[in-house]
């Protein structure tokens, strides 16, 4: 209330002046928040939010979102009218009306709720989350990796608590369709790929470890830009678009090579020239999206095996439909099966559908001596970043350290790295990825991604992304560039838990 003046009258609002103090400057923050203070709501710096106009961020949480959850209903009434059973339908309807009352939480900021108890291993991890930090909080301002992760999990629980639908995956269509359209780049690697990795007689060793060195450099540019298709990012893109991006030619991976702009692939070599003589040679794969990408990442691994670099390869996929085109163990078996069973390809010649065949016989072959094993951890379908990992997941945590090598594909497990937060561009990468580098066990880590959004480190300087945000507005979302990032972690301490 405000007090009378001495002369009885109220006081006339008083305008605070501040002509004679110094101007407002922008805010440069110079430093991380200290490790003890950051918790998921509150990352190492500044996360990014759906309510930051200037982030990809804001598109995906206003219009990305509800676009791909709008498709996802489409899907499910396409299979809907595909059934003859009524209990079936009444069953998915009630799943389609659920997906519904998400699409209005998106829109509408609701806040995020406890996911229902459908019996996953995961729930436990969510419901505390959500309980301890983000309370109160909504889907525009909790930070953008965790209310992302959220919205696939609760579509997830559209079908989980069904009957008849719980494994029931909106995205697999999708997922058949781009890998059946990407024929071209496809046969490109199978005619190449075949036969099994031989060296040509005569070689001394020297030049044997040289010949392994090319096909492994461009091998992994292969890898890399098979991580260009990412169906959650190509709603706007075309064919022709999709189909330059998963080009595998020569010329094309020595022009896109400029493009990476953080590369130690020198040190990633080192690495793995190393696995055969050191360590007994195990590699993982900490994969992102199904069809394409994980046919380049299959491709990858047959070469690690072929050439007696690594003996063992550990696949680790998603337990349900996740960011789209993300792998599930479903997307995984269809893979190996279609190359070997299927006839998708109607223009192939009776060469390019034998190769693919031989390719498939042999991966199915690996997966049968256990080679090849397929995994599903809870945790990765969880909203929590890596910086939790040792801590969440120890478990997990022990069975990565026990690795040679982990390959970690794709922007959102390179997001999940660096706590998806506004690091400076030349923040070192194992600096940005703090206890997957610092706690003691943690593998050798690296990072195949291309840039589909905000968060970049590991570049030489601030100014190459200072230059790219003049000369090429968008650069951080196109898929255009890449970063291969190496940690070397703490392998030969031995894990411990406090
Ligand atoms: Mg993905």
């Amino acid at each position: 209330m405000s007090q009378p003046t001495s002369n009885g009258t109220a006081p006339s609002k008083i305008a605070l002046k501040l002509g004679n103090l110094p101007s407002k400057k922008p805010l440069k923050i110079i430093g991380p928040r200290t490790p003890s203070r950051v918790t998921p709501n509150q990352p190492p710096w500044p996360s990014y939010r759906g309510y930051h106009e200037y982030s990809f961020a804001h598109a995906t949480m206003g219009h990305r979102l509800p676009t791909i959850l709008g498709k996802a209903i489409d899907d499910v009434v396409k299979t809907l009218n595909e059934q003859h059973e009524e209990e079936k339908i009444v069953d998915l309807e009630a799943c389609i009306q659920r997906m519904e009352a998400l699409m209005g939480d998106l829109t509408s900021k609701a806040d995020l709720r406890p996911i229902v108890d459908d019996g996953e291993g995961d729930i436990p991890l969510w419901n505390k989350a959500l309980a301890r930090y983000f309370r109160g909080q909504n889907f525009i301002n909790a930070p953008w990796v965790f209310a992302e992760a959220y919205k696939y999990r609760r579509l997830h629980e559209c079908f989980s608590i069904s009957k008849y639908w719980q494994d029931y995956d909106v995205f697999f269509r999708q997922k058949c369709d781009t890998f059946s359209r990407s024929d071209k780049a496809v046969f490109e690697l199978s005619m190449r790929f075949h036969e099994p990795f031989k060296h040509r007689e005569g070689l001394s060793d020297t030049e044997k470890l040289e010949a392994e060195r090319l096909v492994f450099h461009e091998l992994t540019q292969v890898c890399l830009w098979g991580n260009a298709t990412d169906l959650s990012l190509l709603i706007n893109m075309s064919e022709e678009d999709i189909k330059k991006l998963q080009s595998t030619g020569g010329e094309h991976l020595a022009a896109t090579e400029k493009n990476i702009l953080g590369n130690h692939i020198g040190r990633l070599w080192e690495i793995v020239r190393d696995l055969r003589g050191n360590t007994g040679g195990r590699v993982d794969f900490v994969l992102d999206n199904a069809g394409f990408e994980l046919y380049c990442d299959c491709v990858y691994a047959d070469f690690l095996i072929q050439s007696g670099l690594a003996k063992t390869i550990h696949f680790h996929g998603k337990r349900f439909a996740w960011f789209v085109s993300d792998v599930t163990r479903k997307d995984w078996d269809w893979l190996l099966n279609m190359m070997v069973y299927g006839d998708l390809f109607k223009n192939a010649s009776d060469a390019e559908l034998e190769s693919l065949r031989r390719l498939g016989k042999r991966w199915k072959q690996y997966v049968a001596e256990g080679k090849w094993i397929y995994e599903q951890h809870p945790f990765w379908c969880t909203g929590y970043t890596f910086f939790t990992l040792p801590e969440e997941a120890p478990d997990l945590f022990l069975h990565l350290s026990r690795s040679d090598l982990v390959l970690f594909k794709g922007d959102l497990n390179h997001r999940k790295l660096t706590y998806d937060c506004h690091a400076p561009a030349s923040t070192p990468f194992e600096e940005s990825i703090g206890p997957m580098a610092s706690t003691a066990g943690a593998p050798k880590i690296c990072s195949l991604r291309t840039i589909k959004s905000d968060v970049v480190v590991g570049l030489e300087s601030d100014e190459v992304a200072e230059n790219l945000d003049k000369e090429k507005p968008g650069w951080k979302i196109s898929g255009e560039y890449a970063v291969i990032l190496v940690s070397e972690g703490r392998p030969a301490e031995e894990v411990f838990f406090a």
